[in-house]
């Protein structure tokens, strides 16, 4: 760390890039904003009596650009609503152009558009814009870059448009489809993706038979979570007029001929009539493909240090953080998680902005390990629970932890999307 100061005025800002704005980004790139102008994060509220936040600083010139593949804000845990209820479906995605905390930040702006390569010894980024945006394909410089790209999820776990009417074009034939199924709807994936779609199914469409098949003797079989917390989420399920098939393995699904009904079957004989198949099973990959091999894991997540920033055998790795569902760190993938991970982020990145402007050593906060925790809206109920806790369940956990929109307002105050930002520049 070197002892000249760098000059930091209205023509020298700090560049910083945000790769990605879901909530790792979104969190990293407001909280910055906040601190850059002089005031307390945003999200510092919410971590009260915690040491090491500071509620004032000397302000620093900063130019956030926030480059995301979508044109918009969408809420990524809405999902198995926004599969289900066209009006929720238009709710979920939030055009950045209509953010107000966006709007009212001096120092934040949007690039609709995809990175495509980072080289970390040069400091320069290549974003490939979407044609809407220009199409242009630029080489940008940075002073930091902070990565929360999360991971590349398949269609219908995630609709896989780039702006909201494509978006809604993308998803209103698959509602249309649930919505319309008299013959009733098959969901596949006893993960936490697949129940959700499940419940959330039933409760917007009552009408609708809804069958959740899994191949394995236990939903959520793939989490470290307890046995206790499965079989009360398959109760739930049940209680919720949703039919579990547990050890059903898909094998085929044909069209019948002259209906609109397709015939299912399963590895162990069984056969099911119905209308849709929904797959809610994604191989999720991170979405690293433009970071240099070394900063990745042998499966492409970012192998952050405690700090946030990336190893130290990258070039300038006292230049790139990273949060959210990209890095390896403990904990299921959670958008608490994410929002949490992106707010450190934000702080760390101006401790060490402040050390290079003013000379005062870095203090930077450390992620701790995280238990396996998780929340499951389940339609009308919702489950949580955390390692070493008890599992609770019912209509006040659905109402805090997802209230009625599977947590979109939530999450939107969490993230300060409609605040405004204070000035001293
Ligand atoms: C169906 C479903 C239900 C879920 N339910 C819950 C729940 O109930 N509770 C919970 O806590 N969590 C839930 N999760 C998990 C939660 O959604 C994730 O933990 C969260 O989305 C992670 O946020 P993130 O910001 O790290 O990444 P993401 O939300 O994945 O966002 C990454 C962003 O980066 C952009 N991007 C990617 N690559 C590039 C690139 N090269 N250039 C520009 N932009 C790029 C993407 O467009 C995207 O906007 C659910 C997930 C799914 C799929």
């Amino acid at each position: 760390m070197g002892s000249t100061l760098r000059a930091n005025d209205a023509s020298a800002p700090f560049k910083v890039l945000v790769v990605g704005g879901s909530y790792g980004g979104l969190a990293a790139a407001f909280n910055l904003s906040d601190l850059c102008l002089g005031g307390a994060a945003r999200a510092a509220a919410g971590y009260e009596g915690q040491d090491g936040l500071p509620k004032e600083n000397t302000p620093i010139h900063a130019e956030i650009t926030l480059v995301d593949e979508r044109d918009g804000f969408y809420h990524v845990i809405g999902s198995p609503l926004v599969f289900a209820d066209k009006p929720y479906a238009e709710k979920a995605w939030v055009p950045y152009s209509e953010v107000p905390a966006l709007k009212e930040s001096p120092n934040i702006k949007t690039v609709h558009g995809s990175v495509t390569s980072v080289d970390m010894a040069s400091k320069t980024a290549v974003i490939q814009e979407t044609a809407p945006a220009g199409g242009a394909t630029r080489t940008v410089s940075f002073d930091f870059i902070i990565v929360a790209a999360g991971l590349r999820r398949a269609f219908p776990v995630i609709p896989q448009s780039g702006d909201k009417a494509a978006y809604l074009a993308e998803v209103g034939p698959h509602i249309e489809a649930v919505t319309t199924a008299q013959d009733g709807v098959l969901v596949v994936g006893g993960g936490a993706v697949g129940i959700e779609m499940a419940a959330e199914l039933k409760l917007a469409q009552p009408n609708i038979k809804v069958t959740l098949a899994h191949s394995r003797s236990r939903l959520l079989s793939s989490e470290p979570l307890p046995d206790e917390l499965a079989e009360k989420t398959l109760e739930i399920l049940r209680e919720n007029g949703v039919e579990v098939l547990l050890e059903h393995r898909l094998q085929d699904t044909r069209d019948i001929e002259g209906t609109n009904a397709k015939e299912v079957t399963f590895t162990n004989g069984h056969t099911l009539r119905v209308n849709a198949v929904v797959v809610a099973i994604s191989n999720n990959t991170p979405s690293t493909s433009f970071l240099p091999a070394e900063a990745l894991n042998d499966e492409g997540y970012i192998k952050i240090q405690p700090n946030l920033f990336f190893p130290t055998n990258v070039p300038n790795y006292d230049s790139a953080l990273a949060g959210g569902d990209i890095v390896q760190w403990s904990g299921i993938k959670r958008c608490g998680r994410a929002m949490h991970q992106g707010y450190l982020s934000a702080h760390n990145c101006h401790q060490r902005m402040q050390e290079l402007t003013f000379g005062t050593p870095a203090k930077y906060q450390i992620l701790k390990e995280v238990i396996p925790m998780i929340a499951i809206a389940l339609g009308p109920n919702a489950l949580a629970f955390a390692t070493g806790g008890e599992l609770q369940y019912g209509k006040d956990i659905a109402e805090r932890f997802f209230n009625d929109d599977v947590g979109f307002n939530i999450c939107w105050k969490i993230l300060g999307m409609g605040s405004k930002a204070e000035t001293k520049i």
